[in-house]
This record gives structure tokens, sequence and C-alpha cells, in this order.
């Protein structure tokens, strides 16, 4: 085996999702090659992993069932969830899409089934299965992985990366993989050691922010519901008391705020809005019910109900849960009236609370709370074919290391299976 002060065909920094994919890739290629005979051996390739193991992002995935993708076939329609990146992916995207990842995964005894919102899981429901698969990958197309091996430094000679200096001495490789991540959750070992480098190479580097993360709001009502989680739910955002954008989808109650898929995606946004203006929000508890109809419906409820205590007629009529914020968000004059002696003012303002809940955003949670980061590489200055740097002759980039907005519902990782794959084909 080789070790310090050896040569390899290519290296890889960064063992997560992208990084394994490339090393595989790009070993299994130099096999695959070597029986075309144009090749005498397989591809050498060398991972570099700071932690004690690979993929410790990936096994803390959804929740630690890895959401492994999207179960969106079509290229174009799945490429719109990236914002500006869409036209940049559309040819890594054809070198290894959804379906790509599905029978990739299946095919290594790890079937995916799809749930709501097209977000697609192992069947075992467990990331560290995910892993296991990388990992056998990388050791059956003869990967030689090394872990508590940070990746100190990179030496350069004219334009090329010529070795890598780590801990454990200085390795040397024809072509360089830089799949160090993001900063999200720094524990996991991504703690932006890539960007420093990228930057020395001349690459711009977009100042990371976190942006699928919780958001900060102070209200009583909402720390009342810690823990509580509604699934349909419309929230509004305002700039400066103007309105900005309105989204609809579950949310989760928080000791700190808000967080759930709705708030997740909506993140990156109101994180712009925060730069500007003062943001507040609304909740509409009943989305799907205009403020007529719910009137009735609540006339209806008291008149049925009309010498019960209102808070027990209110706790049928609300979502699971919510009953407990209402004393911070609707105070009567008496804690017990009965039901039908509640006023019609009265009546009229509950119903525009429950329509328009009112809260103030006072920011974003941080790294350590988001599942991604914005911030990194634009694409600007890497070829969309190859994935490799337009900066430097013999570098690719891969996985969070680029700068791509995403929504969460496995668009991230597809995002790893495909730039690894691309970068481990083309290196
Ligand atoms: C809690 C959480 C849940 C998530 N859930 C999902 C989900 O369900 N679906 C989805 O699509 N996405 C999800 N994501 C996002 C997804 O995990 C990331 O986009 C993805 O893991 C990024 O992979 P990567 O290979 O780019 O980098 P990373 O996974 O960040 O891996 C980078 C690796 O490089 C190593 N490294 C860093 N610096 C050095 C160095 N100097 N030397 C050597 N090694 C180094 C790190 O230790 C790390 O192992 C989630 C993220 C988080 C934080």
């Amino acid at each position: 085996m080789r070790g310090a002060n050896m040569k390899y065909d290519v290296i890889v920094i960064g063992g997560g999702a992208s990084g394994m994919m490339a090393a595989g890739r790009a070993a299994e290629r130099g096999k695959s090659a070597s029986t075309c005979g144009d090749s005498t051996r397989g591809r050498s390739v060398l991972l570099l992993e700071k932690n004690a193991t690979v993929g410790k992002k990936l096994d803390i995935t959804g929740g630690g069932r890895c959401n492994i993708t999207n179960a969106e076939f079509d290229r174009h329609a799945f490429a719109k969830h990236y914002g500006t990146a869409e036209q940049f992916l559309y040819s890594p995207l054809s070198q290894f899409g959804v379906q790509d990842t599905f029978d990739f995964f299946t095919k290594r005894d790890l079937p995916l089934v799809v749930e709501a919102r097209k977000r697609a899981f192992p069947q075992s429901q467990k990331s560290p299965d995910v892993t296991r698969v990388m990992k056998k990958y990388l050791a059956d197309a003869g990967v030689t992985v090394l872990t508590n091996a940070a990746a100190l430094g990179l030496t350069c000679v004219g334009n090329r990366i010529t070795e890598v200096i780590t801990k454990n001495g200085t390795f040397a490789a024809d072509a360089f993989i830089i799949a160090t991540g993001g900063v999200s959750h720094p524990e996991t070992g991504s703690t932006g050691d890539g960007f420093k480098w990228l930057t020395e190479l001349g690459h711009t580097v977009h100042p990371p922010t976190p942006t699928i993360v919780p958001l900060k709001a102070g209200e009583k009502w909402v720390k009342s519901l810690a823990g509580i989680s509604l699934t349909s739910m419309k929230i509004t955002f305002f700039a400066d008391g103007k309105r900005a954008f309105s989204k609809k989808g579950g949310l989760l109650f928080t000791h700190f705020g808000l967080s759930g898929p709705l708030i997740l995606n909506s993140a990156s946004a109101v994180a712009g809005l925060l730069k500007e203006a003062d943001v507040t929000a609304t909740i509409d508890l009943f989305p799907d019910t205009d403020f007529a109809a719910l009137e009735k419906q609540i006339i209806a409820k008291i008149e049925a109900n009309k010498n019960k205590d209102f808070k027990n007629v209110l706790a049928e009529i609300l979502p699971p849960g919510m009953a407990k914020a209402i004393p911070h968000l609707f105070a009567l004059p008496e804690a017990n009236i009965k039901a039908h002696s509640l006023t019609k003012e009265e009546r009229k303002r509950l119903i525009h609370i429950l329509k328009a809940a009112p809260l103030t955003i006072t920011g974003l949670m941080g790294f350590d709370r988001s599942v991604i980061s914005d911030g990194g590489v634009p694409l600007t200055e890497v070829d969309t074919r190859t994935m490799r740097s337009l900066k430097v002759e013999n570098l690719y980039l891969t996985g969070d290391v680029l700068h791509i907005n995403r929504p969460s519902g496995g668009y991230s990782l597809q995002l790893c299976w495909t730039t690894g794959y691309v970068a481990g084909s083309s290196v």
C-alpha cells in the first residue's frame, strides 16, 4: 500500500457524501479503463478524512433516516429546484441523475422508498446503512482511505496543485478533489477548511450563511407550543410591515422559535429580508378556510356547546395542541366564560388571530442548527461537464463546497451524488 510521500493518481480531501462518491467513482473508472487496455492498473485514489470515520454528517441526515434524493425523475423539473444553478446542473444531472441514485443504491441492496413530497429514503430508514454502502463502494473500488488525516494545506507549482500536506505526511497526486463540505453542523467535520485553500488558490468564495435553518421568534405563545408540530399551515412574512411572501406546509414550534419544512425552506429568503428590514410574520392556522367560513364553523360549534366553558370548545376547534397558546394570543375578560357569552366582537377578534397569529422574527439560528450553509465557490468558476475548477488545472470541486442554493427534501444529497460522480468520472 502507498503511504506518505507516495504519488497517487487522485487525492480526494473529505470523506462526506460527495467525497466518497467521487473517490469510489474515480477508482472504479480506473479499473474499467485497465480492462479496455488503456491502463495496466486501476486508478490509485487516496481519500483523506480528518474524522476517525467517513460519513459523519451522512449518518445524521434526515433525522437519522437519510432523505437520500427526491423522486422527481424529469431532469429539467428536478433542476428547477436549484434556483440560479438550474442550467448549470443539466449536464451533471444527465451524467448521474435521480434514477441513477435509485439504481446505485438498489443494486447495492439498499432499496429506496418514496414518501410525501417525493422524498426518497432507504427502505431500512437508517442513514448509517447509506454510509455502509458508500464504505463498501470505496473498498470494492480499491480506494485507500486514510482517517484521522486532516489536510492542512496544499502545495502549488504554477497553475497546478502538486501535493497535500497532512499531519501524517505529504501526499502527491496528478489531480485533486476538494470535498470538504460547507460549515453547517461543524461537529461533523465541516469547518470550512476548503474555503480557506480555495481563496488562496484564486477562487471566489461567497461567505457562508446558514440557509436551511430554523428561525428565532421571542413571543410567549410560540414558546408555549414548543414540541408541537402542525402539518398544514400558512406563514406570511412582512418586511418593515410590507407583505413579502407566503408559504404553506408543515411547521414545528420550538423553545427558540420555529422549525419544520415550511420554515427551513423559507429561511434563505427570510435571511435576505433580515439584512434590510425588521421582519414580522403571521401564521394562518386554517389556510384552507376563509374568514367567513371559519366564522360559520365557530358559530355552529358554539351553538352546539352553548353551556360549556369557552376554552374547552375552543380546544375542539383548534389544531391539536394549539389551545395552550390561546391565553397568550387572545385575552378574554374572564378566564372561564361560557361559550354562549362570547360577544360578536370577541369572536371576530379570535378569528383574526386564528387566521393571522402575529410574531416577530428576531434572526436565524446558527450553523450548529443549519442543514446547509449557503456560500462557497460560484458556478461561474467551475466547468459544468466535469466539475473541474476553471482557476486551477488539476482541481475538481464537489458537494457543499459549491455555491448552490436548494430547498430541503433530498436535493442536497442528490447534488453530492451527482457532483461526486461527475468529478470522479472526469478526474
Ligand atoms: C442535520 C443535517 C441533516 C441533513 N439531512 C439531509 C437530508 O436528509 N437530505 C439531504 O439531501 N441533505 C441533508 N443534509 C445536507 C447534506 O447532509 C449535505 O449537503 C451533505 O452531507 C454535504 O456533503 P459533502 O460531501 O459536500 O460534505 P460533508 O458531508 O460536509 O463532508 C465533508 C467531509 O470533509 C471532511 N473534512 C473537512 N475538512 C477536512 C480536512 N481539512 N481534511 C480532511 N477532511 C476534511 C469532514 O470531516 C467531512 O467528513 C443534512 C445536513 C445536516 C447538517
